[in-house]
């Protein structure tokens, strides 16, 4: 058997969680919410089974969240998506990304990454037989020059996929950032896979840049969203994804062979919680408070913090306290002084001379103080 994915180790996440498991360390490493979701939204994912919604969706999701997301995006972005044409409700942020490059990706097609890059882009590229071209940016600024992107496009970019705001590096994309990728792609064919699943995480008053609020951006990307970072629930595994009708029609076509179609009663539940805008619209300052707590706290430490403007991450730089590499940094941090951190080293496919670690701060107040006080001892 040859392997179609032949270093493709576990997930750096399952391998950190795991760790903190086995070393009862608080896990600031894996990214999700250690507090509970609303029980309102709990409550009536409980009313829609007991109803009797309990069987098949339909293949594109129920139209009911679809026109809810549709209003959701109107108001954030003032674009009209088509409910019914060009969204469809996905098995998480994970399948809406794998079917979009399913859709997409030939043998010998090439895919410009931005890296520190999520790691669920490279594997799913290469399993279609695409060739991942990496763009390196590095801390403190992870500042995009957009001639490195230029001289990256051949014509066999098939390809790009952005990520934000970005997990690892928090850092947000600006309006030069989107009008410089607007004319770049006017010089190419290329398609963009947007993953904006951070959209709500934006800090400090800045304004999330998301794909759809730029014309021929909204024409060529597929935007990923999910809604276990808007509604704090990463194990119902929900999301979505937009795109023009005549692409969504092509992922639709995998979409169906891929999953179907996904969980009907959360999909109604979630379409009545989101009838109330409060709903995500506190999300900034509610997260904006946990980074704030978390960056105040760390002040005073040997840790340097780096400048959060998105997701539930801060990158940490540790080099004032040890030469080890991320990687085994972290691994003694969750040993030694359990604490469970991931190395900034993973989403990169080259070695960069950093030595970062990301933390988790969608956590409840008392974890968030007992880390700092664990990172104070270092
Ligand atoms: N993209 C990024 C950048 C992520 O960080 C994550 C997961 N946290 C996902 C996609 C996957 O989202 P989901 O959990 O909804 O599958
Ligand atoms: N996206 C989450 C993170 O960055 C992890 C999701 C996963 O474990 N696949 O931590």
């Amino acid at each position: 058997f040859k392997s179609k994915l032949p270093i493709t180790a576990v997930s750096i996440f399952s391998q950190m969680s795991a760790l903190a498991e086995k070393h009862q360390a608080l896990n600031l490493s894996q990214g999700f919410p250690n507090y509970p979701a609303s029980a309102e939204l709990i409550a009536l994912v409980d009313k829609y089974m007991r109803k009797g919604y309990n069987q098949y969706a339909p293949m594109a999701g129920m139209l009911a969240l679809r026109e809810q997301i549709a209003k959701k995006v109107a108001k954030l972005y003032d674009v009209s998506i088509h409910p019914e044409t060009e969204i469809t409700i996905t098995a998480g942020g994970t399948q809406a990304l794998f079917t979009t490059i399913a859709t997409l990706i030939r043998p010998g097609d090439e895919v410009i990454v931005f890296e520190p890059a999520y790691d669920a882009y490279r594997p799913s590229v290469e399993v279609f037989g695409g060739n991942v071209v990496p763009i390196q940016l590095t801390a403190p600024t992870f500042a995009i020059n957009w001639d490195d992107v230029r001289a990256a496009l051949t014509p066999r970019t098939k390809l790009l996929i952005l990520n934000n705001p970005n997990n690892p590096s928090a850092k947000a994309l600006s309006v030069q950032d989107m009008e410089a990728l607007q004319s770049i792609l006017a010089e190419s064919n290329a398609f963009v896979l947007s993953d904006e699943v951070y959209e709500h995480l934006v800090f400090d008053g800045l304004a999330h840049q998301s794909a759809l609020a730029y014309p021929l951006l909204k024409s060529r990307s597929f935007v990923v969203a999910s809604f276990g970072k808007l509604l704090h629930t990463t194990g119902w595994k929900m999301g979505y994804v937009i795109a023009p009708a005549e692409l969504m029609k092509e992922f639709q076509k995998v979409h169906q062979f891929n999953v179907f179609s996904v969980n009907t009663p959360i999909q109604l539940a979630i379409a009545d919680y989101l009838k109330n805008e409060e709903h995500y619209l506190y999300l900034p300052q509610f997260f904006q408070e946990k980074r704030d707590y978390l960056l105040d706290g760390l002040r005073g430490s040997r840790l340097q913090t780096l400048t959060s403007e998105g997701t539930y991450f801060l990158l940490v730089d540790y080099s004032r306290i040890s030469d080890l590499n991320e990687l085994a940094f972290a691994e003694q941090l969750t040993r030694e002084n359990k604490l469970a951190s991931i190395p900034v080293s993973a989403f990169y496919s080259k070695p960069v001379e950093q030595q970062l670690l990301r933390l988790c701060f969608a956590k409840d107040q008392d974890t968030l103080s007992r880390a700092i006080d664990l990172l104070h001892t270092l």
